[in-house]
């Protein structure tokens, strides 16, 4: 299945000026300060952009909205599809989202792409050579937010990797590269660990690979990947991955071109895009200090999003141009750095070098086809659509359950005894774990066992089809025996391959 997205429609643009609208939230600390900032550099360039100033944040979390986001923001956003957005605060303590996943998850933004390059020797670096563009799958994956506590001592969060999200994700990695003229995809998964939900992600990215042979790619698991990367990163090109690693390689990433305050982020889908610094709201910076380029290094990829490519490259070299001159923000002040300059007078020298280039370091220059990223297509070419793997839903069969019990009171051998004295039905108890280690049969003495059980029944003819009613009758009868079961989960073969782990030992 290709994922299929609604084109984007661009921005709305203002009858009289011609200005393109984009919401804008200037957010909190900070937040005010660099976002006046970048809006001035912006209209110095000719940007024609109309500002419509909306809420989120601190203030709005105080006022007792827990997302931090007011519906005539959402509005703003649903009208422009395009927000630029400045750091907020999050209140300590609990009841409050973090209005960013909300964000994201609301407007459908499924990518998050983070441009990674070191500006060395102007900002030290140890890598000066880094050029990479992280990409992350920015919906799925732990962060979909499914926790539970089971019991006494365990709780669970759900690890939710879809065919779909991950092919969206993956072809878009692979239509940025080939757009912005990269050579190299790489992807970083735990595949040989989660075989079923990393697996997964492996298996879209070799397949979505295979239609890009202009593309050299490879597949790392993500430890070892992380350690080469962190390492030699000039050896990256494009990195895609799953969202919690996709979210600890950006930021480290972004930290090893030589400052977070810096970095630029984009988050983008069928619903909008978001342009942000990835850094927060820095309450600790008195006023006229922060350095605004991570922001307008944003807005940069901004106006490329809004089809305004010339502009966004004379704004892109005259920040080039500024940090080679040596005029530095405090946080990026180094040996180089000629003026040590405050906000404001950081801007006023981007704005004095519009139209000019950098010397050394690459100047900026944008493909004609690399502007909107919402224009990335998801869609698998024509004749490629169908799946290469054998994945289909066309004879999914119903094999088993695993019934996970909250139990304290013995070994494996008792609550095996029990079971099996308990479940009358048809269904036959075949394996015992405990946080995934086989305890029954021939479990090992010294393994450290949890109040948390998952015992497996399957048909006493191993693999063969069972009713939901069975599964039913299982239960009944393990309440009748005052078992306190706390969850299960159905086992399903798809066109006769197990769509869950087999347990240790099997
Ligand atoms: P932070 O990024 O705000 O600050 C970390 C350090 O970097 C501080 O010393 C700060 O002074 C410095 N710094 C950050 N941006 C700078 C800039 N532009 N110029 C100069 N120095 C800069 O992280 P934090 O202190 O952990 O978080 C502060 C608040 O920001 C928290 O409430 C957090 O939840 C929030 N936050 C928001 C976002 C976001 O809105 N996207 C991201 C991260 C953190």
């Amino acid at each position: 299945m290709s994922a299929k997205l609604p084109a984007p429609e661009h921005p709305p643009t203002h009858p009289k000026c011609n200005a393109t609208r984009i919401t804008v939230t200037p957010g909190d600390g900070i937040g005010p300060e660099i976002t006046a900032a970048v809006l001035v550099i912006l209209s110095a360039a000719g940007a024609k952009l109309e500002a419509e100033y909306m809420e989120v944040g601190e203030r709005v979390y105080q006022a007792g909205n827990t997302s931090g986001i007011p519906e005539e923001t959402w509005e703003s956003i649903r009208r422009t599809g395009v927000l630029l957005k400045g750091p907020i605060t999050t209140p300590q303590g609990g009841g409050y989202k973090s209005l960013n996943v909300t964000l994201r998850k609301t407007l459908g933004l499924y990518a998050n792409v983070r441009p990674c390059r070191a500006y060395a020797p102007y900002i030290p670096s140890r890598h000066p050579a880094m050029d990479v563009v992280i990409i992350r799958e920015n919906e799925e994956d732990l962060y979909a937010g499914i926790e539970h506590r089971q019991t006494a001592d365990v709780t669970q969060c759900l690890k939710l990797i879809t065919r779909s999200g991950s092919e969206r994700i993956v072809r878009y990695a692979f239509e940025y590269a080939r757009r912005h003229g990269r050579k190299r995809v790489t992807c970083f998964t735990k595949d040989n660990i989660m075989k079923i939900t990393d697996g997964l992600f492996h298996r879209v990215f070799d397949e979505v690979a295979r239609q890009y042979p202009d593309i050299e790619t490879s597949h790392q698991i993500v430890d070892i990947g992380m350690a080469n990367f962190v390492h030699r990163p000039e050896a990256y090109d494009v990195v895609v991955l799953p969202n919690l690693y996709g979210d600890i390689l950006s930021d480290i990433a972004a930290q090893m071109t030589g400052s977070v305050g810096i970095g630029g982020s984009v988050n983008i889908g069928p619903g909008g895009a978001l342009f942000e610094a990835i850094h927060g709201s820095a309450p600790d910076l008195p006023p006229n200090v922060a350095n605004p380029s991570g922001l307008l290094l944003a807005a940069v990829e901004m106006l490329h999003h809004l089809g305004r490519s010339e502009v966004g490259e004379t704004v892109h070299n005259a920040w080039l141009a500024t940090i080679e001159d040596g005029i530095h923000t405090a946080d990026i002040a180094n040996e180089a750095t000629v003026e040590r300059a405050t906000t404001q007078r950081f801007t006023q020298a981007v704005i004095e070098r519009l139209g000019r280039k950098p010397k050394h370091l690459p100047v900026a220059e944008s493909t004609p086809q690399a502007t909107a990223h919402a224009n990335v297509s998801t869609d698998a070419p024509e004749a490629e659509c169908a799946p290469t793997s054998s994945w289909t839903v066309g004879a999914k069969a119903l094999v088993g359950v695993d019934v996970f019990f909250d139990w304290n009171v013995g070994l494996p051998e008792d609550l095996a005894a029990r079971l099996k004295a308990a479940a009358v039905s048809e269904l036959a108890l075949k394996m015992i774990t405990n946080r995934g280690v086989k305890v029954w049969p021939n479990g090992h003495p010294a393994t450290i066992c949890t109040d948390h059980w998952r015992c497996r029944f399957q048909a006493r003819e191993l693999g063969a089809e069972i009713a939901r009613a069975e599964i039913v009758s299982l239960l009944r009868a393990l309440d009748v025996a005052g078992l306190d079961f706390i969850k299960m989960e159905n086992l399903y073969n798809f066109d006769g391959n197990p769509g869950y782990a087999l347990g240790q030992g099997q």
